[in-house]
C-alpha cells in the first residue's frame, strides 16, 4: 500500500512503498480484567530521500474488535523523533523553536500547557517579526491585522490567543473548568508551523530571490562593459 508523508526529519514529502516500512513480530496477550485481547508492535517507516534516509519509529497497542473479527489500532506512541516536529532552519530564533517543539512535545500529556506555549510562540512571532509590542496580546494581534491582509488567518490566530489564554489565565469563576483536547492543541501547534512558513521562511526565501536577479543582472552588466 502506498501512501503519501512528509518526513518528521528532512521535511520533505515522498511516496511510502512497502518497503519503506519494517515491522517487528508481535507480543500478544489477553487482559483477564476485561477479557480482551491484545497485540503490541514497533513499527518503522525509513525515509526514501537519499541524503535523509532516516527512521521514524513508533510503538503501537491493538485491541481485538470481536464484532469486526479484526484487530484495530487503540495506542499510538512516537519513539524517534518523540514528536512530529519540524525541522526549521537557524534563521527563525530559538526561543520561538523551543516553544514549538515543547507545544508539541507535551500535546497528550497536557494539551492546555501545549496550548498556552503556542499562545507564547505566537506573542514571540508577532514581537519578533512585526515589531509590535503592546499591552496585551490582543492588541498586538489588531496591530498587524491591515498588514497580514488576511482575514481568515487573523480569525484563527485570534482562536489560537483565545484558547492558550485558558491555560494562561484562570477564568473569572474558578470552578469552571474548559478543557482543551489533544486534537486542537496539535491544530494550534499546526497553525504555528504555517506562520512560520509563511512569515520567516516566506520572507528569506524572498530576499534569495531579489538577491539572485540582483546577482543576474550585476553579471550582465559586466559582460555588456566587459569590464569585471
Ligand atoms: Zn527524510
Amino acid at each position: 500500500m502506498a501512501f503519501y508523508r512528509v518526513c518528521p526529519f528532512c521535511n520533505k514529502g515522498s511516496t511510502i512503498l512497502d518497503y519503506n516500512i519494517q515491522h517487528s513480530g508481535s507480543l500478544e496477550f489477553d487482559e483477564h480484567s476485561d477479557s480482551n485481547s491484545y497485540r503490541l508492535n514497533i513499527l518503522s517507516i525509513c525515509c526514501p530521500t537519499p541524503e535523509c534516509q532516516k527512521h521514524e519509529i513508533f510503538f503501537r497497542k491493538f485491541k481485538y474488535n470481536k464484532d469486526k473479527k479484526q484487530y484495530e489500532l487503540v495506542y499510538k506512541l512516537n519513539i524517534e523523533p518523540k514528536a512530529n516536529i519540524k525541522n526549521f532552519p537557524d534563521y527563525v530564533p530559538k526561543q520561538i523553536l523551543k516553544d514549538y517543539e515543547e507545544a508539541k512535545l507535551i500535546l497528550d500529556l497536557s494539551p492546555k500547557a501545549s496550548a498556552t506555549l503556542s499562545r507564547r510562540c505566537l506573542q514571540g512571532m508577532i514581537r519578533d517579526f512585526w515589531k509590535v509590542q503592546k499591552k496585551t496580546l490582543h492588541a498586538e494581534i489588531d496591530a498587524i491585522k491591515d498588514q497580514m491582509n488576511d482575514d481568515d488567518m487573523y480569525n484563527a490566530i485570534m482562536a489560537l490567543k483565545s484558547i492558550g489564554n485558558i491555560g494562561a489565565h484562570p477564568e473569572h469563576d474558578i470552578n469552571l473548568i474548559i478543557d482543551v483536547e489533544p486534537e486542537e492543541a496539535n491544530e494550534l501547534a499546526g497553525l504555528i508551523e504555517t506562520l512560520i512558513e509563511d512569515w520567516y521562511i516566506a520572507r528569506e526565501a524572498r530576499k534569495e530571490r531579489i538577491n539572485r536577479i540582483n546577482n543576474i543582472s550585476i553579471q550582465k552588466q559586466i559582460v555588456k562593459n566587459g569590464t569585471p
